[in-house]
């Protein structure tokens, strides 16, 4: 047996480093950026006015109040796009809008609530501070200056600002095209009526929805039968498409056991890892192309893809923080785990305002076709290889899902 640390260092060397690819922002969301950004022009580029109002030189409106306000003649209307602004006229101010470039003289901005909005002539009912509501040139980004690091995740904020500094594509660690497999000739797709012996497949449908969620680019194959043969039919051909393949089922200790029998020798070990659910596992490469493949019960593919996928796939695509949130919570019944098996039990944890730990209560028993509980779970109790039983209230750690 292995434990569940080194499959996991396993699959994470498996999968390796995502080279660099340049992705359109639209394709970039929640992805890695390989290489710095440096900015192509300041933001804002140019100085302009943070709130709707007049353009003026701060001494023509000092004095200025409610009961002694100082009328000036309006020059020029300058709305947010208009690239002619001329210089302040002497004497006189001009109508401007947020986001508009200031014209050269003018030091600050008189807010339109302060005036009677006068388009010909405006009164001034208040002075303006030099500098007042004016948004400088590169304040928040200075042109050429690095303004996302390599190593940044992709979020909205950081998308936003990428295309604030003129980016239209993004250098990013490449999503991998993971091929889902599932296995079993029991497996038929909803909606097709079952017979008994049947039941409908539900890992790829778990699996693709859990890739995706971290950039992978997903393609399933939710039906493989129990057949070395046709599994190799159905699956070889497409290798050549995919950076990843994640099998489900077909790797345990019984016969039939499609995965294994078609990849022993093949590039792909398979191994028993300490832990519950989810011991049989494997991994290696099969025509050059990393494959990953799960043990069939439902619960087994969640908890294994937790454990080992997760990790190793963010660590893929340039994520350093790869772990879950890890968090100590206090057991509401008591619990018994295997010996020598790390156990992942499926839990809800709260936490109240003013608590020091958190309490987390079992969902489910240990079974792994339990998935029903898993969908009132979340989050995963871990219980150390070393632990066979944990009493009602000890602490335990928690996996926040
Ligand atoms: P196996 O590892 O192939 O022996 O499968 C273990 C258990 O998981 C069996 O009860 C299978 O019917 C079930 N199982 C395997 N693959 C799937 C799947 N794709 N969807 C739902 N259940 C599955
Ligand atoms: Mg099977």
């Amino acid at each position: 047996m292995i434990s569940v640390d080194e499959h996991r260092a396993t699959v994470t060397g498996l999968l390796g480093t995502r080279p660099a690819v340049e992705l359109p922002l639209a394709d970039c969301a929640g992805l890695v950026l390989a290489e710095d950004v440096r900015a192509k022009v300041s933001l804002p580029p140019f100085d302009n006015s943070a709130m709707d109002g007049y353009a003026v030189r701060s001494v023509d409106v000092a004095g200025a109040t409610d009961d002694s306000p100082v009328t000036l003649p309006v020059s020029e209307d300058i709305p947010a796009g208009r690239t002619d602004v001329p210089p302040l006229l002497p004497g006189t101010v001009d109508r401007i809008m947020t986001g508009a470039p200031m014209p050269t003289g003018a030091d600050s901005v008189v807010i339109v609530e302060r005036t009677d909005g006068g388009t010909g002539e405006v009164r001034i009912f208040a002075d303006a501070a030099p500098g007042a509501h004016i948004r400088r040139t590169g304040e928040d980004v200075a042109a050429g200056t690095v303004a996302l690091t390599a190593g940044t995740v992709l979020g909205p904020a950081q998308l936003g600002l990428a295309s604030a500094v003129g980016m239209d594509r993004l250098a990013v660690h490449a999503p991998p095209r993971v091929l889902v497999v599932s296995t079993g000739t029991e497996l038929v797709l909803p909606p097709e009526p079952l017979r008994h012996g049947q039941i409908y497949e539900s890992n790829s449908v778990m699996l693709v929805a859990a890739l995706k969620a971290l950039g992978a680019r997903v393609e399933s194959v939710r039906s493989v039968a129990d057949d070395v043969e046709q599994f190799r039919a159905a699956i070889e051909p497409r290798l050549a498409d995919a950076d990843l393949v994640v099998t489900s089922g077909g790797v345990s200790a019984g016969a039939y056991e499609v995965v294994k029998d078609a990849l022993t020798g093949a590039g792909v070990e398979f191994s028993k890892v300490a832990m519950q659910p989810g011991g049989p596992q494997g991994c290696g490469r099969w025509n050059g192309v990393p494959v990953v493949t799960l043990p069939g019960n439902p619960v087994s593919v969640l908890v294994s893809f937790e454990a080992f996928l997760r990790p190793a796939l963010l660590a893929s695509l340039g994520h350093t923080g790869v772990d879950r949130q890890h968090v100590r919570a206090n057991l509401t019944e008591s619990l018994e785990s295997p010996k020598g098996k790390r156990q992942f039990r499926r839990g809800y944890y709260t936490h109240s305002e003013g608590q020091v730990t958190g309490v987390v209560g079992p969902r489910g028993g240990p079974g792994s076709h339990l998935l029903a509980s898993f969908t009132q779970a979340n989050c995963l109790i871990v219980l150390p290889e070393d632990v066979t039983e944990v009493a009602e209230g000890e602490e335990v750690d928690v996996l926040l899902l």
